[in-house]
């Protein structure tokens, strides 16, 4: 039996079914490359679903998190330090606005944070897309425009209601003087790697603005240089009252972030919300590390090159429909629904990405991935995609 194989078995003893049984079984990485506990070699385009912006083990975010464990590690929210509170900073100077930032751990809660937010509002009415992901929560999973993923949890937080993406007439309909937020993903990863147009974000704000609706932004996943700008909305000329940050913010520590800008930044007051692990020195060490590397290392020049290669390399394939996204962030629309043979088919090839609809292959891979890693993960997913269409 191999090493995957029994380590498979022992998972499944063990360890609840929600996610499956994994396919992969990991025991090292370095850089884009990882290797499976029989030694059996992987290109990553997907980073651990776009949170592996510094790849695997990367020197300085490693020591970084180490100086700061050896120095202080947790403190709880009794105490401030230095490294959460220059995170808080550089995240804000990065925006160039005016506002304030909540830490928590995950994608997950920084959806949570701004639920209750929203409730500071006095309105309670929710908008989000048909097709969103903004997390597993009662109310992030209220907030999910997937009923697969939220009728089995029924009764969901009420006062919700979905609208078509990308269709202006639908939001203009959905969207009142009594709404209190309303929810986007500037590209929806978990959707398909779907991109909201350019006239959708404008008519959005539009729209927020008029009735006085907090526009929440989740980039949770597109965030942290992944579509070639610090934030995706900056590539849109959008202006969010809240957004949503987590995934590469920590570069594989667990950290997810709420910024709320002018007067919502202090919508939250003492007593109203908080979290023991939020905020957490070595998180926001490992985070500051990520900042430093994208300026050291121009990621976010490097996310559109990576954006521009991808494209170079699948889009022309029989069986492609259409490569889209953003930067480092990039659907590949297949013609037929074999998606999910692809990515079988790439994993024994040597080269890992994911599936989330039948017919789009998605590719999130690390910012610091090489041209010859690069090279030789869009070869062997072309064989794949040829194979198997
Ligand atoms: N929001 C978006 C846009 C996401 O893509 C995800 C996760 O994929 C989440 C929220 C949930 O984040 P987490 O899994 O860290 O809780």
């Amino acid at each position: 039996m191999s090493n995957v194989t029994s380590a498979q078995d022992r998972w499944n003893t063990s360890l609840m079914p929600n996610y499956g049984t994994p396919n992969l079984v990991l025991d090292c990485g370095v850089g884009s490359t990882v290797w499976d506990v029989d030694g059996k070699e992987y290109v990553d385009l997907l980073a651990g679903i776009a949170v592996n912006i510094a790849g695997h083990a990367h020197p300085k975010i490693t020591e970084a998190v180490t100086q700061q464990m050896q120095k202080l590690g947790h403190t709880s929210n009794f105490a401030a330090h230095e490294q959460g509170i220059r995170l808080a900073e550089r995240l804000l100077e990065a925006t160039g606005r005016t506002g304030k930032v909540f830490f928590c751990n995950s994608g997950t809660e920084a959806n949570e944070s701004a639920i209750k937010l929203s409730r500071l509002t006095g309105r309670t009415g929710l908008v989000a897309l048909h097709g969103s992901f903004h997390g597993r929560s009662m109310g992030a999973i209220s907030l999910t425009g997937q009923p697969k993923k939220h009728d089995p949890f029924r009764p969901l937080l009420p006062d919700v209601q979905f609208v078509e993406p990308n269709d202006v007439k639908d939001l203009q309909q959905t969207i009142t003087d009594t709404t209190s937020a309303f929810w986007l993903e500037p590209i929806s990863g978990e959707g398909g790697v779907l991109p909201a147009t350019q006239e959708y974000l404008n008519a959005a704000q539009r729209i927020c603005d008029d009735t006085g609706t907090l526009f929440v932004v989740d980039e949770v996943q597109t965030g942290i240089a992944r579509t070639g700008s610090m934030f995706a909305y900056q590539n849109s000329g959008i202006s969010p009252d809240v957004l949503l940050l987590a995934k590469g913010l920590g570069g594989g520590i667990p950290i997810g972030a709420m910024v709320a800008f002018d007067e919502y930044a202090d919508l939250l007051q003492p007593g109203l919300h908080g979290s023991t692990f939020g905020g957490n020195a070595v998180a926001c060490a490992a985070a500051n590390a990520v900042l430093d590397l994208i300026e050291s290392e121009d990621l976010m020049s490097r996310a559109k090159h990576i954006g521009a290669e991808i494209e170079r390399a699948l889009a022309p394939l029989d069986g492609v429909e259409q490569v889209r996204g953003q930067g480092a962030m990039q659907g590949v629309v297949l013609k037929q629904d074999v998606a999910a043979r692809v990515e079988t088919r790439g994993r024994e090839l040597g080269v890992i990405t994911n599936a989330p609809l039948p017919n789009v292959l998605r590719l999130v891979p690390p910012l610091v991935i090489t041209d010859i890693e690069l090279a030789k993960g869009l070869d062997l997913l072309a064989r794949a995609i040829t194979e198997s269409s």
